[in-house]
């Protein structure tokens, strides 16, 4: 900073601690003197609640205790405050078994709660925090160090870890991977390079495959294949699923329009749920069925649970007015964890898809059989169908038959495959008949 003594050291009004400013430059300093450090990160997680919930006195309250709590914590590390709920210490490198402890002590301090005497009270608050021991590698740039932090603090809320997260070598290539993966589909967003298989759907009471599900695909730039079930959940988390999403159903669309005879029905695309109440969703989707001179009774839109939100009233607008151009929707991977009927009885949904877990725990057991048939009668009375997901076994198929499962879509019938083939697929299966 212009004026500024390089070594001046600046300070956290709030906590008193050293700040971001200062411990970047202690790192720097570090670094060029050769010394590595391990860090300590703690992200507090719920600063924001408390402040919402007791008033911004308690939650400033609670940062100085806990600052105080730092600051006397162990004499070889020092303490910063480097952005609102993110506290670290930088300390030794050579005692490894020393951080070790020290980080599990401070995870163990955070299960009681603070107390708090501002305005001479004394609250106790429950503070929760991911801890992370990092080893500092030298060469790590600020902003490598950033982007190390907040992957550090993504892990444990994916995975709704608890305890203490070390920063090996492991997590690291997981990054470093995650951010790959992240360019790979960032520039197939731009250059519009994704693939889109197709996975045809048998009807049993037609005896034939009446639809089918699109499903994207990317290889990478260096040839490689990345999974969907890879990208797709990341994609999400950084807004890419938006771009992606569009690019899918354009080219369903250019690909239906272009083949009227094409003897299945109907082909589904996947969306979110927060997609379909962008205020463009609808008019986008019109835009392409008249790009493509498409009648909207061969498109499906299938939504996963996990992403429909609460606002059904708003949900439900979207709905009803595609269903009018003949889109209907499809509730995808009911049974996966985050299943309860209301989304089933409060949106008027065209297809229920039962999860592969669903259907594979109809086989296993006679309670499994019998709960997927009570399911199934509840989908029917809501004038529901379903499509049984990841069918793979005869003994799936006879299963999914007698307890009325409509659909079968699965490996045992056909695996997702490019236009072209499915082409073939459908032509075949016609000879067959
Ligand atoms: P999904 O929508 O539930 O798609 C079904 C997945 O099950 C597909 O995986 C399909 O290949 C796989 N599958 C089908 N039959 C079988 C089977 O018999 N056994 C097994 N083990 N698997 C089977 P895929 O293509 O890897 O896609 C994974 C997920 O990624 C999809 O699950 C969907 O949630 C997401 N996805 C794929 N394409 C798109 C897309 O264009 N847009 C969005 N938003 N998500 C997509
Ligand atoms: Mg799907
Ligand atoms: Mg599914």
């Amino acid at each position: 900073m212009a004026g500024k003594d390089a070594n001046e050291i600046t300070y956290d009004s709030m906590t008193g601690l050293k700040d971001r400013v200062t411990f970047f430059a202690d790192v720097r300093r570090s670094a060029a003197a050769g010394q590595g450090r391990h860090m300590v990160l703690i992200q507090l997680t719920q600063l924001m609640r408390i402040n919402r919930k007791h008033g911004a006195t308690v939650g400033d309250g609670l940062l100085r205790a806990i600052a105080e709590y730092l600051r006397g914590v162990d004499p070889a590390y020092s303490a910063y405050r480097i952005a609102n709920s993110r506290l670290t210490l930088l300390g030794p490198e050579d005692d490894r078994t020393r951080v070790e402890e020290l980080t599990a002590r401070i995870q163990k301090r955070f299960q009681e709660p603070w107390p708090i005497e501002d305005r001479g009270e004394l609250h106790e608050v429950q503070a929760k925090a991911f801890v992370v021991h990092f080893p500092l590698k030298l060469r790590d740039t600020e902003n490598d160090l950033v982007d190390k932090m907040n992957y550090a603090v993504s892990v444990f809320q994916d995975k709704a870890r608890e305890g203490v997260l070390f920063f090996g070598e492991g997590l690291n290539e997981d990054m470093l991977h995650r951010r790959y993966v992240m360019e790979e589909v960032r520039y197939a967003v731009e250059q519009g390079t994704f693939q889109i298989y197709y996975q045809p759907i048998y009807d049993c009471g037609e005896g034939r495959f009446t639809s089918a599900e699109s499903l994207v695909r990317l290889v990478t730039r260096d040839g490689a294949f990345l999974s969907p079930g890879e990208f797709i959940p990341m994609a999400e988390e950084n807004g890419l699923i938006d771009g992606i999403s569009w690019i899918v159903l354009e080219k369903v669309c250019r690909f239906l329009g272009g083949h009227p005879g094409l003897p299945i029905g109907t082909v589904s695309v996947n969306m979110t749920g927060q997609q379909i109440l962008d205020s463009t969703f609808i008019r986008r989707i019109e835009e392409n069925l008249e790009k493509y001179r498409l009648d909207g009774s061969r498109l499906r839109i299938e939504i996963t649970e996990r992403t429909v939100t609460d606002d059904f009233a708003e949900v439900r607008k979207v709905m009803e007015c595609l269903a009018l151009k003949g889109i209907h929707f499809y509730l995808d991977d009911f049974g996966t964890g985050y299943s309860n009927l209301s989304s089933v009885l409060a949106l008027p949904f065209e297809v229920i898809k039962f999860d592969q877990s669903l259907i594979r725990m109809m086989v296993e057991t006679d309670k499994g059989l019998k709960t997927i048939g009570l399911l199934a009668e509840i989908m029917h009375e809501n004038d529901c169908s379903i499509v049984a997901e990841g069918v793979e076994t005869e003994v799936q198929v006879r299963s999914a038959q007698e307890r009325r499962l409509d659909r079968i879509q699965g490996f045992y019938y056909a695996k997702p495959m490019p236009e072209e083939d499915l082409m073939v697929f459908l032509e075949n299966m016609r000879k067959n008949k």
